[in-house]
């Protein structure tokens, strides 16, 4: 599959998790807290780099990736919390996210999908924040476990999501290298294709 075409079929994904996690959100009335992005500040977030591919190619596409990738390298080598994040932006978009729009999938589960139990229940993917804000879809009452069973199935984005490009979906890498690694990948391809022209 061309580069393109890959970009194209992660961004598939992510706009069906969105309708599904909106019609979850409309039916439970489940949201953040204003103005939070904790879960963005965690140190230990892991993705792929399949998640940043369309990240790494609108990089690419405004001419940044190279800048990027030299700034993750080198200024934020060390950094352990994702490299989009900024509190300056918290206080103007949602989570504190420099580039919302492409943002990875983990960055699209948390909170509003669940995960299926051995014994067939639904665990909501969330944060202690969420948890005291809705306490009443964590009951475990009969009515929020039907609740619960409406939240997007994670498994069922990341499955397709791998099918795209084993390669840059088989490891967990913590965010930046992931981004990194995805940035890689774009400006290799068209490096390639530079030279073979
Ligand atoms: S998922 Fe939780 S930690 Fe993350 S922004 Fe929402 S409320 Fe905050
Ligand atoms: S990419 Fe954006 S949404 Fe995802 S962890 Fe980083 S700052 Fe948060």
């Amino acid at each position: 599959m061309i580069l393109t075409n890959k970009v194209r079929a992660v961004l598939k994904i992510y706009r069906k998790l969105e309708i599904d996690t909106g019609l979850f959100q409309s039916a439970t009335g489940l949201s953040c807290k204003s103005g939070c992005g904790t879960c963005c500040s965690y140190p230990d977030i892991y993705a792929t780099p399949l998640e940043f591919l369309p990240y790494a190619f609108h990089q690419y596409q405004t001419g940044k990736a190279e800048e990027k990738m030299e700034l993750l390298k080198t200024e934020f080598s060390e950094l352990k919390t994702c490299s989009l994040f900024s509190h300056r932006q918290l206080a103007l978009g949602p989570g504190g996210c420099l580039d919302y729009e492409f943002r990875g999938l983990v960055c699209r589960v948390f909170g509003f999908s669940s995960m299926i139990l051995k014994d067939g229940s639904h665990s909501l993917i969330a944060c202690k924040i969420l948890k005291e804000k809705h306490p009443a879809i964590f009951d475990h009452s009969e009515n929020s476990l039907e609740k619960l069973q409406m939240a997007p199935v994670a498994a069922n984005y990341y499955l397709p999501l791998a099918s795209i490009d084993y390669e840059l979906s088989e490891k967990q890498l913590p965010v930046n290298p992931a981004i990194i690694k995805a940035l890689e990948y774009v400006l290799a391809y068209y490096c390639y294709r530079k030279k073979k022209r």
